[in-house]
C-alpha cells in the first residue's frame, strides 16, 4: 500500500519546515553559547559556574535537535528512494495516522515499542 501522493507531499513539506526550524534553532543555541562564553571572561567565579551550566543546557538542546535533523534527512531520503512509510523492521506499511503524528517514523507502532524496549534494556545494563 503506497501513501496517497498528496499525503506524501504534505509530510514532505512538514519535514522540510521542521528541519529549517531546527537548523535555525541550533544556530541560535550556538550563538547563545558564544555570547555566554564571551560574558564569562572577567566575571566572578560563581557566576562563571552558572554560565557553564547554561551553556551545557544549550549544548544538550542542540544535540537532540541535531538527532532530529538526522531523522528528518533520513525520512526525506526514504521519500526519494520510494521506501518512505515502510517499517524498517517488518517491511509492513506504517499507518498514515502514525506518519502524520511522527513524520520521520521508521517503524510501525508495534516494532517501535519493541525497539524502545530493547534500547531501555541495554541502557539499564549496569556494565554499559
Ligand atoms: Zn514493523
Amino acid at each position: 500500500m503506497a501513501l496517497p501522493p498528496e499525503v506524501l507531499e504534505r509530510l514532505r513539506e512538514r519535514l522540510l519546515r521542521r528541519r529549517s526550524e531546527l537548523v535555525s534553532g541550533t544556530l541560535d543555541a550556538r550563538r547563545g553559547i558564544e555570547m555566554l562564553e564571551t560574558q564569562e571572561r572577567g566575571q566572578e567565579l560563581e557566576e562563571g559556574a552558572q554560565t557553564a551550566h547554561a551553556s551545557f543546557v544549550l549544548q544538550e538542546l542542540s544535540e537532540s535537535q541535531q538527532r532530529e535533523v538526522l531523522l528528518i534527512d533520513e525520512a526525506l531520503a526514504r521519500m526519494d528512494a520510494g521506501t518512505y512509510g515502510i517499517c524498517v523492521d517488518c517491511g509492513k506499511p506504517i499507518s498514515e495516522a502514525r506518519l502524520l503524528a511522527v513524520p520521520f517514523a521508521i517503524r510501525d507502532a508495534g516494532c517501535q515499542s519493541l525497539a524502545e524496549a530493547d534500547e531501555n534494556a541495554l541502557r539499564r545494563r549496569p556494565s554499559l
